[in-house]
């Protein structure tokens, strides 16, 4: 183990379930949740792209693809 040396977000990304589908944007065309924000460490994982224009336009974001 060398710990310390990742970031809290990245760790978070890595426990992250992505390609869910947002229950926020069920009928949505673009609601598979492949978007992770880096500056919402508290966030609750995953996003569609609907999400993110709601609340993350101005963060910085990762795309898993
Ligand atoms: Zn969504
Ligand atoms: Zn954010």
């Amino acid at each position: 183990m060398k710990g310390g040396t990742v970031p809290t977000w990245l760790e978070l990304l890595l426990t992250t379930q992505f390609f869910a589908i947002c229950t926020n944007h069920l009928f949505s065309n673009r609601n598979e949740c492949n978007l992770f924000c880096i500056d919402c460490e508290e966030s609750k994982g995953a996003f569609c792209y609907y999400c993110r224009s709601d609340h993350h336009s101005t963060h910085r974001v990762i795309q898993c693809r």
